[in-house]
């Protein structure tokens, strides 16, 4: 998908890859198949295997890329000798000329059976917004619908749908309406948790509302 000369890629659940006029971005690597090597960035919104996968790393990453992500994920990222950049919620960080904001990422209502949400507050996952060549765009991570969405301000936002672990197609579409981006792109489906019929839900939800695109895997 091209929006004014981005091109925003999906890979696979949460991983895409953005790449700017000067720059790679990849997100949340996870079940990569081919060796890219080519990341500028790798940001990471939080330590869960489906998010942060060391094998899909090593087929993104170069001497170069600088991994950005949460505190807790140190120990997880520590076989990597890269720059690393660690972030807490409700930062900005400039990194590569990359300016990167981390926002809350948790949820309100899925919790295991113990009562424990899968994804607690209190953790310090991370959503970004950031910007590319003047186009900023939203990573949402792992989350429900929060209430701090309703101050996000983004051109693209990738958002979860897939239910269980995070919002549900109904809640993601609420969500995307509650951002208001150009364009919302689902994502969180098709690698064990939820199918594209999530995504494709959510794109029905918002018809005539707000332009989704629901993209195809590029790593084949
Ligand atoms: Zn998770």
């Amino acid at each position: 998908m091209i929006f004014q000369k981005i091109n925003i890629e999906w890979l696979h659940h949460a991983c895409f890859r953005v790449n700017g006029k000067n720059s790679i971005i990849y997100t949340d690597p996870y079940k990569i198949k081919n060796n890219y090597n080519d990341a500028d960035l790798i940001i990471i919104t939080h330590d869960h295997y489906d998010h942060l996968e060391s094998e899909s790393i090593k087929k993104l990453i170069n001497d170069k890329t600088v991994l950005v992500a949460p505190k807790d994920c140190q120990i997880l990222l520590n076989e990597f000798k890269n720059d690393k950049v660690f972030v807490s919620p409700n930062e900005i960080k400039i990194v590569k000329d990359i300016t990167i904001k981390t926002v809350p990422s948790y949820n309100v209502n899925k919790f295991n059976e113990k009562g424990i949400a899968f994804h607690p507050k209190e953790k310090g996952n991370v959503g970004y917004i950031f910007i590319i060549d003047n186009v900023r765009i939203y990573i949402a991570g792992d989350t429900d619908n929060i209430p701090e969405m309703e101050s996000f301000k983004t051109d693209i936002a990738l958002l979860p749908v897939s239910g269980i672990y995070v919002m549900t197609p109904k809640e993601a579409a609420e969500s995307a309406l509650k951002i208001n981006p150009k364009i919302a792109v689902p994502m969180h489906y098709g690698s064990g948790i939820g199918t594209e019929k999530e995504a494709q839900e959510f794109k029905k939800l918002l018809l005539n509302k707000l332009e989704v695109e629901v993209l195809t895997s590029i790593d084949k």
